[in-house]
């Protein structure tokens, strides 16, 4: 028994190690890139100033703006698992208006994707709920990033949201790649990337699911995703009718 035990203990340690050796390798990757765009661009117009003309150098300057968006977004998934993982994260439950919520993150990827279609169809007039309403607005902040990411220029994004007895369900639908069968529970799972193995790999480290997963979970709710290859993907997440003292 007790050589098994061991036998147990070095695999397991074994697999901590690969995890630990994979992360580091993704994560200087996915750094290295922005950083090699702002790097380039920055030295271009530096270098190039009166050569260049107001709309190039304008388009460097925005790369350079995305390139350091990319960045943050990186380095704030990082800190945010560490937080999950010391157990340092706590919600902060107020009442939380999820109409306007999903109407301002719907604005703000129309204007950072401008070449997609972004829209809510809220039925309107949901009830305020309790939550943490910076949260909410992150897990569909990683929602809809993704679901511009892995779509095409030009197609749909639809954010719905409706009640069902004592919860809210939302949903974020695109018209993108898709996910295979096989692989709709494993893309909840940290560091877990399809991207990988396809030529067109848009970037990012696999942590914005495993994330917004903790995050509803956190809440009492539930996340799941609905998809087919080549036609699109439904990600919903369920947030839970809280009793509050309040009464209106
Ligand atoms: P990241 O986007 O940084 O790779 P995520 O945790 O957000 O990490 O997503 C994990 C994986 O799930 C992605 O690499 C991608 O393959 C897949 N995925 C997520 N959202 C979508 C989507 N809307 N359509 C197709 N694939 C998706």
């Amino acid at each position: 028994v007790e050589h098994r035990r061991a036998q147990t203990k070095v695999v397991e340690y074994e697999e901590l190690n690969r995890l630990k050796a994979n992360l580091l390798a993704t994560v200087s990757h996915e750094l290295r890139t922005p950083l090699a765009t702002i790097k380039g661009y920055a030295t271009m117009i530096i270098d190039y100033d009166r050569r260049l003309k107001r709309d190039e150098k304008l388009q460097h300057l925005r790369s350079i703006d995305k390139a350091a968006d990319r960045l943050t977004e990186l380095v704030d998934h990082l800190l945010d698992m560490s937080r999950l993982e010391a157990g340092l994260f706590r919600l902060d439950r107020q009442e939380t208006n999820v109409d306007r919520i999903i109407e301002e993150a719907v604005a703000e990827t129309q204007l950072r994707a401008p070449q997609h279609r972004v829209r809510a169809e809220l039925g309107g007039g949901l009830s305020p709920i309790t939550a943490d309403s910076k949260r909410v607005r992150q897990i569909l902040d990683n929602l809809l990033d993704n679901a511009v990411k892995y779509s095409e220029q030009g197609t749909e994004v639809v954010v719905r949201a409706r009640r069902a007895s004592r919860e809210l369900v939302i949903s974020v639908t695109d018209q993108g790649r898709g996910i295979p069968a096989d692989e709709t529970d494993k893309v909840f799972d940290r560091f877990y990337r399809i991207e990988q193995r396809l030529s067109k790999d848009p970037g990012g480290l696999g942590l914005g699911l495993s994330l917004s997963k903790a995050l509803v979970e956190a809440h009492g709710g539930r996340i799941s995703v609905a998809s087919k290859v080549g036609a699109g993907s439904t990600f919903y997440f369920t947030l839970p009718i809280l009793k509050t003292e309040k009464h209106k």
